[in-house]
């Protein structure tokens, strides 16, 4: 087949997201179909600079798809956000004949890709983040796997809540996004969702919904906290106690969000990106980012893509408050 790139380098950079796996391997498999090289970069930028590498031929990727966490390992790399660390990059991919890198990771992987893109490589980023951050695209590799493995600790923590008639405040991970907190606070019934794009109330967003929650017979009340929210969890369940004298009990699931086999969702997304990714490569182009858009895969120059903002789901978090019995 003749392509346009003859030997890519793939690496997971940033904060892990189960589903990762899927994409390198529909990556390598692609490649490989169109007659690419495929080379695996380790521990993201940090690999790149230090020459970290591995082939990654058919069988290399086999039976990964269902493993949570990612074969490449991931990093952050403060070296590479130095010029000195990025032309040790660049004398890493020339060394190993790179002529294309496809990095799956949130928006500073995309910005790192950039860099490189000045250099002669073609660059492609997938969004792997369980935040669901990423604003040129409805959906990002991991969230759903994400709001799952949240779901399932947080049902449990409802059984027994409910039996003691206690307040429940989960924090869940999201420092600047709070898309992960909505979709679990709807899907678990949440009294209150609490997110950092918005500043809050206490007494209308907290002490009020639960307040009324509790005036409709409610012996129990889920809030859910995401982690960039001024006090966190802890702040907002010291301040619960003081107002309402509940016996209010903190949550901070934390990595255990990252992890587990990745949901079908994912893998699908994830397959699906990969492949696109490949594709576009071979068809010649540069700096895009996959993205979705509905059910379809879609793709956008990188600059543009982090020109844009994606706000939170305003409609969804009326629809949580309507549900709640929150009016006004
Ligand atoms: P997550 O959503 O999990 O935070 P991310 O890709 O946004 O994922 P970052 O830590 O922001 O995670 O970025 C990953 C790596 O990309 C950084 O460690 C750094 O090496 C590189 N990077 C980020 N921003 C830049 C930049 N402006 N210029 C060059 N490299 C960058």
């Amino acid at each position: 087949m003749d392509t346009a790139v003859h030997r890519i380098g793939v690496f997971t950079s940033g904060g892990d997201a189960p589903g990762m796996n899927a994409a390198i391997r529909a990556v390598v498999r692609t490649s490989l179909h169109m007659g690419i090289e495929c080379i695996g970069i380790r521990r993201g930028y940090h690999g790149l600079i230090n020459g970290d590498f591995t082939r990654l031929d058919f069988e290399s990727v086999s039976d990964i798809s269902r493993r949570g966490g990612t074969i490449l390992y991931s990093a952050r790399s403060l070296e590479f956000k130095e010029e000195a660390g990025r032309n040790k990059a660049l004398a890493t991919c020339k060394l190993l004949g790179l002529d294309a890198l496809v990095g799956i990771g949130g928006d500073g992987t995309f910005r790192g890709l950039l860099t490189l893109a000045d250099s002669g490589i073609s660059v492609i980023g997938i969004p792997g983040t369980i935040d669901n951050d990423i604003a040129c695209s409805s959906y990002t590799v991991g969230y759903d796997t994400a709001c799952n493995t949240a779901l399932e600790s947080i049902d449990r923590l409802r059984d027994t809540m409910k039996s003691h008639e206690r307040c429940s405040v989960v924090e869940v991970m999201g420092h600047r996004a709070g898309h992960l907190a909505v979709a679990v606070g709807i899907s678990c019934g949440a009294t209150v969702v609490l997110v950092p794009e918005q500043p809050v109330d206490f007494q209308r967003d907290v002490i009020t919904p639960i307040r009324q929650a509790r005036l409709g017979g409610r012996t129990h009340f889920m809030v859910i906290v995401a982690e960039g929210v001024p006090g966190g969890g802890y702040g907002v369940a010291q301040q619960i106690k003081e107002y309402t004298a509940l016996d209010t009990r903190v949550t901070v699931l934390g990595h255990v969000q990252r992890g587990g086999s990745p949901t079908a969702r994912d893998r699908m997304v994830a397959t699906n990106m990969g492949y696109h990714a490949v594709r576009l490569l071979a068809e010649g182009k540069t700096c895009r980012v996959v993205a979705m858009e509905g059910d379809n895969i879609i793709d956008y120059d990188i600059t543009e893509a982090l020109g844009m903002k994606k706000e939170i789901d305003e409609y969804s978090l009326s629809m949580l408050r309507d549900l709640t019995g929150v009016h006004g």
